[in-house]
């Protein structure tokens, strides 16, 4: 299979037939593949193998190791994002954009701390992007191979090893466990403020910090709701069975705008939810409203606990649906006027 041979580009540094190819498809930016070959005159074999990319590094995944070879800001090393447009305000900030891992980040015995050096000190949203950023960084698992080095690491196979019949098994399976079935494509949109995109990897991890959460680590407390005052808090019940939260979707829902979402747990929400860009308003629409009913529903929650200030199921679905199409009008996807009326006629919610 063709894909035996990006894995060998990965993996055989030292081999001449690598050298070769390296040579002559040469890609500044990663160590780890050559550049996308495009339809020469004639039909190259390397150009058909360097078809395969995106079902290669659908499986594949670069373990930091020492992060010598992975660019802090520009590669893909973690949960399918590139930090720079996920968090672009600090990534425009810092001195050496193209800083690797491993002047990023230093070990403290089982600490990893980060150090950004920045041309200028943070405010407002900047630096609340910054301790997103932080936020982040810190929930990521970091396997402690410090010392190791850089290596690709092929995931359906417990070794970590390619082999063909591995590839095979995944492609006849229907659902893919662990890192590879995370759905970066549904939680990191351009378009959506980063923050909102990270709340969304926190719910899809299960990181809310949520009453049931904190009682899980020793604190003592009653867990109640706060938006229904009826049953105990946890990340689902606040997101999906909550009367409030379906209250929301009613109001959102009452005009020609349907969003069914048939399961019932978070995790498989996300998963099922739009991610391809789509062309008209109301499927732009339908392509960030989840994430914006999700984070207005989660301030609105933050906002009773404390700040003790309550707003209604139409005002979170005002906030929500308005914000989401702000975030379109602001990527010119849609033009103002249009977006605002569609809003008003669909929503019925102007
Ligand atoms: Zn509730």
């Amino acid at each position: 299979m063709l894909s035996k041979w990006l894995w060998r580009f990965a993996t055989e540094r030292d081999s001449w037939w690598r050298k070769l190819i390296d040579i002559k498809y040469h890609n500044p930016s990663s160590v780890w593949q050559t550049e996308k070959v495009r339809r020469g005159f004639s039909q190259s074999v390397w150009a058909n193998i360097t078809k395969e990319h995106e079902l290669f590094w659908k499986f594949a995944s670069i373990d930091p190791g020492n992060g010598t070879m992975i660019s802090f800001w520009h590669d893909v090393w973690n949960q399918g994002m590139v930090l720079s447009s996920a968090f672009p305000r600090v990534a425009a900030a810092v001195v050496d954009s193209e800083a690797r891992l491993s002047d990023v980040a230093s070990l403290n015995g089982e600490l990893v701390s980060w150090s950004f050096n920045l041309k200028y000190n943070l405010r407002g949203g900047a630096e609340r992007e910054r301790v997103e950023l932080l936020n982040f960084l810190n929930n990521i698992p970091m396997n402690n191979n410090a010392l190791s080095p850089c290596r690709i690491v092929w995931n359906p196979d417990p070794n970590s090893k390619f082999s063909v019949s591995s590839l095979y098994r995944m492609l006849v399976q229907e659902t893919l466990p662990g890192v590879i079935d995370f759905p970066s494509k549904q939680i990191w949109k351009k378009l959506i403020p980063s923050k909102v995109c990270f709340f969304m990897w926190l719910v899809y991890h299960n990181k809310l910090i949520t009453v049931d959460s904190l009682k899980k680590r020793g604190w003592s407390m009653a867990n109640r709701c706060c938006l229904c005052c009826k049953n105990e808090e946890n990340i689902n019940h606040l997101l999906v069975e909550c009367e409030f939260v379906k209250e929301v979707w009613r109001i959102i829902n009452r005009g020609r705008l349907v969003l069914s979402y048939q399961d019932r747990e978070v995790k498989l929400i996300i998963k099922h939810s739009p991610h391809s860009k789509p062309g008209n308003v109301g499927d732009w629409f339908t392509y960030c409203i989840l994430h914006a009913v999700w984070w207005f529903v989660w301030l609105e929650r933050n906002q009773r606990v404390f700040e003790e200030k309550k707003s209604t199921a139409i005002g979170v679905a005002r906030r929500a649906a308005r914000n989401a199409m702000e975030w379109l009008v602001s990527h010119g996807h849609i033009d103002k006027t249009q977006g605002l009326t569609w809003l008003q006629e669909s929503l019925l919610i102007g």
